[in-house]
This record gives C-alpha cells, structure tokens and sequence, in this order.
C-alpha cells in the first residue's frame, strides 16, 4: 500500500499520518454506513413505489410531452424526500438558478424576503439585490430582511419576531454554511427554526437551501414544515452521474408556482423534455446516498487529518455532521493555493493541470477552485475551493469514493509540506 502511495507523490510521512488518522474513525465510519444504509432504503422504496422502468430512461425532444420518464422522476423525488410534489429538470442550469427560481416564482412585488440565518450563499446576494444585479428581486420590488446568527451560532429568536411584518411572506433558511465560519444547521435546529416562524405567521412559507444536505442524515428538511426545499443535482443528489440539474421539491401549490417560472404561465410541468439525461438523474439518485457517505467520510478524515496538525478546522474532528463541507483555515494564500493543488494533482480528470485564482461570476473576491471532476464544476466529486482573502479557508467538499478523498486529502498535506507550510 505504501508503495502504491509513493508511486501516486504521496511521501512516507504522509502516509504514515495518514493511516494513523484513519484508524480511529472506525466508529464515525460505522455511523456514516448506517446512515447511507437507510437512506439508500428511502431511494428504493421511492423507486419500487412509483414502478421506474426502462420506458422511463427512453430520451425525449421537443416540447417533452407526456415524458414518462420526467414526470416519474419528479413522482420518485416527492416520495423519496416525503414532499408534495416536485420539480426535477436538466433545465434548471444550476443550485443558483433553482434558489432563483423558486423564489422569484413564489415573491410577488410588495412581499418581502427573510433569512433569519444571516447572509446568505454568496450567488444569492445577486438573485435578491444584496449586491444590486441585473434581474434581481429588489428590481422587482420586493423587499428583504436579514437576521443574523447570535455569536454562539444560536438563533436570534427576539430579533426574527420582530423582523416577521404584515410584508414577510417567505423565509429563506440555509442548511450548509457556504462560504461561512458559522456552523451548518442540523435537520432538527431547522425544524425548530420553521416552528417558530410559522408560530408568529402561519402561512409564511419556508424555503430550504438544502445544497450539500441531501442524505446526510435519515430525514431531510422537506420532513419538518418546509414549504419548499432546493438543491443542486451536480451536488448529493445527482450521485455524480447528473451532468446538469437542479430540483425543488415541496407543497404542490409552490412546485406549479415554479414550473410556470421555469417554462411558462400556462405550459408549467407539461414542457421540457429530458433529452438523453433523465437516466443518469435516476441512477445518479440511486448511488447518491453512498456516494454522499464516501463524500462525508473523507470530510471528517479531513478534519481529523488537520485538526491534529493545528489548523482550526470546521466542523471539527469529532462533531456531528448536517452537509459534506469541511473548512479548513489556512492562515496564507500561499498555503490555500498549495492546498488547492495538492486536491486537484489527485484528480482522475486534469490532474496535469494547476489551479489559480480567478474572479468568478457570482463571488465578491478571486476565488481559486480546485477540481478535476468529470462533470464540469461538479462539487459531489472531489472539489475545494476558497475566496482569497483571510483567513484564506478551504472549502473542501465531494469525493465519489472515499479512496479517492483520501488520496486527495493526503496529496493536499503532501503540496503544504513540500512547500514548507507545515511541519509534522
Ligand atoms: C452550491 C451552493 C449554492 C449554489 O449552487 P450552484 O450550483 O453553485 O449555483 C447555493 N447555496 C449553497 C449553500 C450552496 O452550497
């Protein structure tokens, strides 16, 4: 193994570290298994309860009517997340495009927006007008609010009654702590979270930004008074086999309100057709369970890894997880690129290739993005990225199979320690 190790750049040092890493996860692997082992139950079952056959994968063009296979996927979606409907679509480009579209769908001009868990995901801030864009809610006269986390990372319960109005008409919470220090929500923080609001307005709706949530833990946010939940199917849900997509499952009444967004007022869920995708969708949901616990154990292998060297890492080494992110703080740019490299030299895909610095659309400082994933931009796969600036933190995240975090993990370490960022 060893030898293996070195012929991929992996020094002896490293591995060394690493296998003694390793060996005290048992327990947290163990816990990751049963977790995917229930989860993988919930897929099939949602499957076997909406009869998938072949029929279903044939591909589709036009205007996609009567598509069997769409319309069962979207069948398959609401059962496996216990929502009322959903809307599962390669036209969705993106996680942004379906945050945007489910809000911007279900806001009318005059209403007003709430995330009573602070900023939100940095493309975020250019769907609501944050930072004034092209489009934006603000552009279209609806107001937001925003109510920030207590220093501990608990709600601010007095400050989001009193943010509540008779305006208040849809409340944004995020799971995953995107670009953020704060810790990720658990699925029970959420529940309590949406009980509180509804108590004070009973017919706000509740949106979750559930990216880099789904399968990480038994029950998903759709399971606890959610309106709507959203994601990205180049993230958990796609399994790594989704080449494009996003979804947003939820109350009926919300879901059409977003297929008249999506296609038209009018057509809503009767167009769009799946093309050759709609196969990698239900095989991608299939393996996402797995695929996310292999994503999940090499976060916490990271956390375990760096924590033990000294870097502030979040979560740390022992807490329990709610998404597959893991922060690693850095302290230099110098050792967020090396970091960055060190991921990407482990890739199946460019690994011959360096990642730098770029001002990316969306994001307020150069960030540098390191992945060599099959799919374009796919985070479920093994990917870390961070905006340059301090504390220079890496986000790192994915990893379709748990060998392969590893490795990167190590090669990330290895690129820190020949470049003399840290001592073992
Ligand atoms: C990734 C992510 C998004 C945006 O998704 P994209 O697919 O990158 O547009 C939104 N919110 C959170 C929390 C995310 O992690």
């Amino acid at each position: 193994m060893k030898q293996i190790y070195k012929e991929l750049g992996i020094d002896e040092p490293i591995y060394l570290l690493g296998k003694e890493v390793a060996q005290k996860l048992d327990g947290r692997f163990e816990e990751i298994d049963k977790t995917a082992e229930f989860n993988q139950l919930k897929v099939l079952g949602a499957m076997q309860k909406h009869r998938v056959s072949a029929e279903c994968f044939m591909a589709t063009n036009g205007y996609g009517y009567n598509d069997l296979g769409r319309d069962t996927l979207e069948e398959v979606y609401a059962s496996c997340f216990r929502a009322e409907a959903a809307l599962v679509r390669p036209q969705i480009t993106c996680g942004t495009h379906a945050l945007a579209l489910a809000l911007m769908s279900n806001l009318r001009p005059g209403d007003e927006l709430l995330s009573p868990v602070g900023k939100p995901y940095d493309t975020l801030e250019e769907v609501i007008g944050i930072r004034p864009s092209r489009g934006s809610l603000a552009e279209y006269g609806i107001t937001y609010r925003q109510v920030d986390l207590l220093p501990d990372g608990g709600f601010d319960y007095e400050n989001i009654k009193a943010a509540v109005n008779e305006k208040t008409k849809l409340v944004t919470i995020q799971r995953s702590k995107g670009y953020q220090a704060r810790p990720t929500l658990s699925v029970a923080r959420i529940e309590e979270l949406i009980a509180f609001v509804k108590k004070i307005k009973p017919d706000v709706l509740v949106m979750v930004d559930n990216c880099y949530g789904e399968f990480v833990e038994s029950k998903e946010p759709s399971e606890t008074g959610a309106d709507m939940m959203v994601g990205s199917l180049i993230k958990n849900p796609g399994g790594g086999l989704a080449p494009i997509g996003g979804y947003i499952v939820g109350k009926k009444e919300c879901i059409e309100n977003a297929a008249c967004r999506l296609t038209s007022p009018g057509l809503g869920k009767e167009v769009g057709a799946s093309l050759g995708v709609i196969q990698s969708f239900y095989q991608g949901l299939f393996l996402a369970p797995t695929v996310t616990a292999a994503a999940l154990k090499g976060a916490v292998f990271a956390a375990n890894l760096y924590e033990k060297l000294g870097f502030p890492v979040i979560p740390n080494g022992t807490e329990s997880r709610h998404d597959i992110i893991q922060a690693v703080t850095l302290h230099s740019p110098e050792a967020l690129i090396a970091f960055c490299k060190g991921i990407q030299a482990a890739a199946p895909v460019d690994s011959h290739v360096t990642p730098e610095p770029w001002d990316m659309p969306g994001y307020d400082s150069p960030v540098i993005m390191a992945a060599g994933a099959f799919v374009q931009g796919s985070s479920i796969e093994l990917s870390a990225d961070g905006p340059l600036k301090p504390p220079y933190t890496a986000f790192f995240q994915g990893g379709l199979t748990w060998y392969h975090a590893k490795l990167g993990i190590l090669m990330s370490l290895q690129k820190l320690w020949e470049a003399g960022l840290v001592q073992l």
